[in-house]
Formats: structure tokens, C-alpha cells, sequence
């Protein structure tokens, strides 16, 4: 039994004089919303990290990518994963364009690029793939898919910020990608979200579309939302951002932890995280169990560890396809792989400060759990 209750995250806090700084700044401008200074250099500070033209830090992660979506104009089938947190399905949805679920690969639960081809007909106008757990799509074999067919690839790369491929930051794949800085994600501005496409027009409309879809004083050219970020969120994002590159090499180290502790426990799994291509900001640990092989399914173990205060967490279980709100829709696509994952998965407790003797703790409730059922 571990002493305190341990959360699947927790969030990062920048020092409290770095935000008061800020909030001093905000104090004598008063200026707390719409294009302030803050954001402004927040915009500054982000483009120049992920290396990419234009972006739009807005409210949530959310509404960047439902207006993104809006912004690109689609229409009929969007070829999507069901391998994800709700949001992603849901802003399709939203949109009034009908998900397609594509399978998984089994090897990071990403879109099977195998897959795709066989679900194109002449109503797809797009492919939002995710870089779940901050697993990268295969954005090469994605992309040549979606050039042949003319499609647009617009990437929930809601866990992926910060992350490289081949030297490339992720946010220059695909037409356009949509970051989340909510408070559990790796990078937060408290609630935040941020929406970056490659086309400045299409740029320009998400621009409107996250206020009002107004284009100036006198002229409103879009049924728009409001996803504006203000300057608080801004300043947080801003001070966090200074602390990013060493608050990754601090998760990087309590997974390399859990891997070290982890591995040779039969019936886990979990994915390689060293690689040539890809940088990873270490955001997620999750498991795969084989009941078969581990003795205890992933229910059992989500059970044994909340009796042992660890509250683990079943991302992502249930896949989108499956939620009651979808249950009569009659969406298409045969997700056995991201079904049978997420019924095997379990995510662990990962975040900055999480004490690494506590790490020794939880692979200790894992490896004991299996010994004991295997010796009884
Ligand atoms: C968190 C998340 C979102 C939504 O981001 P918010 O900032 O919480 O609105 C979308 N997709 C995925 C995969 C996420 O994990």
C-alpha cells in the first residue's frame, strides 16, 4: 500500500513569482483578452519552437480542432481513429461530418496507414489521425495516401507537442494540427489548446472563426464560436514554456524508470521509446496486459493498484466508436485492434515530480500482483 493517494498525473506549477510577474503586467495594462501583449508573445515563442509560420493559441484544445475542422470547409466522411480521447470524434461530429473508423497498429496504437485506402470513397474529404500518447503517426505513408486522394490530413496532435520526427517538429506534418495545453497535457496554459495550418487562408479563417467569426468592426463573415486564449492563460503558457525542455528530460527519467523496473514482467508490454526519428516529451505510460500470460486482466489490475491508493487510468477504454452518444449512429469501420487495446490498457501515474522510489512502489504492486495469482 503506498502512503498517499497517487494520480495518473499532476499538474505542472512554474515557480508562483513567474506567473506574478506576469500578473503584475496584466494588472497595470488591463488588458485581459482579445490579442493581448501576453499572447502576442506567446504566438512569438511557440511558432519559433515548433518552427512553423503561423499558429493560434485559443481556449481549449478542443475548439481548435472543431473550428479548424470548420476552417478547411469539409464535407461527407472524415477517416478517423477511434483510438482517442472523445473530443477527437466529437469535432468531427460537431461539424456534421460522418467519422470513419480506421484500425489501429497494434505496434502504438496509431492509424494503420495499411487500412486507410480500403475506407476512401468519394464522400471522404479528409483523415484526422492522432499521435496518441505522443506515439507519431506514420505521417509519411498518411500523408502519400491523402495526396493521392486529395484529401486533406489534419492531425489531433493533442499529446504530441514539443515532439520531433526526423528532426522535424510534428506540428510542420500534415495540413494542420491541433495542440492541447490543458492542465493534465505535458505543456499546459491552464485550460489551452493551439491551431496551426499551413495554409494562411485557411489560417486567417480559424483566426475569425475563434471570435465570432468576425472579420472587423462592421463585418462578421462566419457563424463563429468564441475559443479566444486570454492573457492568463497566455502568462502561464509563457512561464511554462521556460521550464518545458527540463520538465521533459524529468518525465523522460521517470519513464526510462518504470521501463528498467518494468521489463521481464511476463504478460506486460509497453512501447520502446528509444528511437533514432522521433524525440518524445514523455508524456503518457501506458501498459498492455495479457491476461493469459500476466494472470490478472487489466480490470483485475486497475483494481488491485486503487486498493494500493495508484489510480491508474483506462486510456482509451472505451474507444469513441463505442460511446452511448454514437451507439445509433451506424458509423463504419472494423476497429478490432483499437478494441482489443483498450481493452488491455492501463496508463501510469507520469508527471514531473512523481518520486521515483514511488515508480519503485507501482512496478512493485505489479510484479507481486502477478507472482501471487501464478503461485495460488
Ligand atoms: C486533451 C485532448 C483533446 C482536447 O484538448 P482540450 O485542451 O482538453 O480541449 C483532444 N484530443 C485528445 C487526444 C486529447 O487527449
Amino acid at each position: 500500500m503506498i502512503k498517499e493517494e497517487i494520480f495518473v498525473t499532476k499538474p505542472y506549477l512554474p515557480p508562483k513569482e513567474e506567473y506574478e510577474e506576469y500578473l503584475k503586467y496584466i494588472w497595470e495594462s488591463r488588458h485581459l483578452t482579445n490579442n493581448g501583449k501576453l499572447l502576442m508573445e506567446f504566438i512569438g515563442k511557440l511558432s519559433e519552437l515548433m518552427g512553423v509560420k503561423q499558429c493560434l493559441p485559443m481556449s481549449n484544445g478542443h475548439m481548435a480542432l472543431e473550428l479548424m475542422l470548420q476552417a478547411f470547409g469539409l464535407s461527407g466522411e472524415v477517416i478517423t481513429t477511434p483510438y482517442t480521447f472523445a473530443s477527437t470524434t466529437h469535432a468531427i461530429v460537431r461539424n456534421g461530418l460522418t467519422p470513419v473508423f480506421c484500425d489501429i497498429r497494434e505496434s502504438d496504437c496509431t492509424m494503420d496507414p495499411d487500412k486507410i485506402e480500403a475506407l476512401i470513397t468519394e464522400k471522404t474529404s479528409a483523415i484526422v489521425p492522432v499521435h496518441v500518447y505522443g506515439m507519431p503517426c506514420d505521417v509519411e505513408a498518411i500523408e502519400a495516401i491523402a495526396k493521392k486522394h486529395n484529401l486533406k490530413v489534419i492531425y489531433d496532435a493533442a499529446h504530441a507537442f514539443g515532439e520531433t520526427i526526423n528532426g522535424r517538429n510534428v506540428a510542420q506534418f500534415g495540413d494542420a494540427s491541433m495542440f492541447s495545453f490543458h492542465a493534465t497535457k505535458c505543456f499546459t496554459s491552464i485550460e489551452g489548446g493551439c491551431a496551426v495550418a499551413k495554409d494562411p487562408d485557411v489560417m486567417l479563417r480559424i483566426y475569425q472563426l475563434q471570435n465570432f467569426g468576425i472579420m472587423d468592426e462592421e463585418n462578421v463573415v462566419f457563424v463563429g464560436a468564441n475559443a479566444k486564449m486570454n492573457e492568463f492563460q497566455a502568462a502561464m503558457g509563457l512561464c511554462n514554456l521556460k521550464h518545458f525542455e527540463e520538465n521533459t528530460l524529468r518525465r523522460k527519467a521517470v519513464v526510462e524508470h518504470y521501463v528498467e523496473k518494468l521489463e521481464g514482467i511476463e504478460g506486460l508490454r509497453f512501447f520502446d521509446y528509444k528511437s533514432d526519428s522521433v524525440t518524445f516529451n514523455y508524456s503518457y505510460f501506458p501498459i498492455f496486459i495479457d491476461k493469459d500470460k500476466y494472470g490478472l486482466s487489466r480490470d483485475d489490475v486497475y483494481k488491485y493498484l486503487l486498493e494500493n491508493n495508484v489510480h491508474a487510468r483506462k486510456y482509451f477504454y472505451p474507444i469513441t466508436s463505442e460511446f452511448e452518444c454514437y451507439k445509433d449512429c451506424g458509423f463504419k469501420g472494423n476497429v478490432s485492434v483499437a478494441k482489443r487495446m483498450s481493452e488491455c490498457v492501463l496508463t501510469l501515474p507520469l508527471y514531473v515530480d512523481l518520486d521515483l522510489e514511488i515508480v519503485d512502489d507501482i512496478c512493485d504492486l505489479l510484479r507481486n500482483a502477478s507472482a501471487m495469482v501464478k503461485k495460488s
